[in-house]
């Protein structure tokens, strides 16, 4: 018995302790990421991921500290569909690039881990290497939540790692769904990563995508199939010319490049690095990040609207009947939705 009530209480003291481990310490945090230490980073981000409140209001404070410290680094968004081979693209030019001397953050934007709970860099066998390497940070995407909510959280990622010394931020997606125009929206540079014989529905140009990249890289341009993903190349520059540039003043590149033999992945970053010295020198550079800081402002105040509305008690209940009358044609949507908005605008 006696044993039994003490193990209970020594249950209880450990709870409490980790419990006390987890609470957010601002200051220690804000120091911590400053000096580029990693694990800190780790927890910050969990933090900055968190939807528990009192996490939510330690990484406020913390990514409003920070923020002076933020921005400097070249933000590259990366789609592909899946197996064209961005994780081993990205441990190729990620080991180039820290090899380099730079420091590197790989996150990720996976509209299904918003359904699934999983997530596309979940796997500890991807980027092997690159996990390895002290220069490199490799963040799962966050699971949980609405594309809406992985936005704001990776967004913030991307600066908490800028403020902890990461001058270069990779942000991978699948090429599914909204995720490609969420993740334009928060890099300077972004590129497809494309294969050869693959049908042009399947690379996603019947989606639009071209109208969002910066460059095309045809990827597994090795052994036999070197003279066709070149080809291909020319292909995809002839017709990146014909579609409006997401970039004034760029026009939009095709590179071959093999991942697993490392070839062309220099010509991968002189590319942007060329795009990030003229866009910095037109204006381009800045303009963009000012105006994404501008539309992410107005998606969270969108986002927090919709919450706001939708689980007002009165629309609550009043909601169903709503729908049941515009349903059965006894009622005008607009009726409806002016109906909606006088109960709303009335608390
Ligand atoms: P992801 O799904 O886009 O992340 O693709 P992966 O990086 O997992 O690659 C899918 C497959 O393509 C794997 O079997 C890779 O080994 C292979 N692969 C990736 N890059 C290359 C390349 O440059 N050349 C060749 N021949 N195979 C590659």
């Amino acid at each position: 018995m006696r044993k039994w009530s003490r193990s209970m209480g020594e249950q209880k003291y450990r709870k409490f302790i980790k419990r006390s481990q987890q609470e957010p310490n601002v200051d220690e945090l804000f120091k911590r990421v400053l000096d580029g230490d990693r694990m800190f980073l780790s927890k910050a981000i969990t933090f900055i991921e968190s939807n528990a409140p009192r996490h939510e209001k330690a990484a406020g404070e913390l990514m409003q500290r920070l923020l002076p410290h933020t921005g400097n680094s070249i933000r590259i968004g990366i789609t592909g569909v899946p197996g064209a081979g961005k994780s081993t693209f990205i441990e190729t030019f990620g080991l180039m690039l820290c090899n380099l001397g730079h420091r590197v953050a790989v996150l990720a934007v996976d509209p299904s881990s918003t359904v699934r709970g999983g997530s596309i860099l979940g796997d500890k066998t991807r980027m092997e290497q690159l996990s390895k390497h002290p220069n490199a940070f490799i963040r799962p995407s966050p699971s949980g939540g609405t594309l809406g909510g992985v936005h704001r959280k990776t967004r913030e990622t991307i600066l908490a790692c800028e403020a902890a010394g990461y001058d270069v931020i990779l942000v991978e997606t699948v090429g599914v769904g909204q995720s490609e125009g969420v993740v334009r929206g928060m890099v300077d540079f972004f590129m497809m990563l494309a294969i050869t014989g693959a049908g042009d529905e399947l690379q996603g140009m019947k989606k639009g995508i071209m109208e969002l990249v910066d460059a095309i890289i045809i990827n597994k341009a090795d052994g036999s199939n070197v003279e066709l993903a070149k080809k291909t190349a020319r292909e995809f520059k002839q017709i990146l010319h014909f579609v409006q540039s997401p970039t004034d003043g760029w026009t939009p590149r095709a590179l071959p490049c093999s991942s697993l033999k490392g070839t062309g992945i220099k010509e991968v970053w002189e590319m942007i690095q060329q795009f990030a010295t003229e866009t910095k020198l037109s204006g381009v550079f800045e303009s963009r990040r000012k105006k994404q800081a501008k539309d992410w402002l107005h998606a969270l105040i969108h986002e927090r609207l919709q919450k706001l509305f939708f689980e007002h008690a009165e629309i609550k209940k009043l909601m169903p009947k709503m729908e049941h009358q515009v349903m059965n044609e006894e009622l005008t949507v607009k009726g409806a939705c002016d109906q909606l908005f006088s109960v709303f605008n009335r608390n």
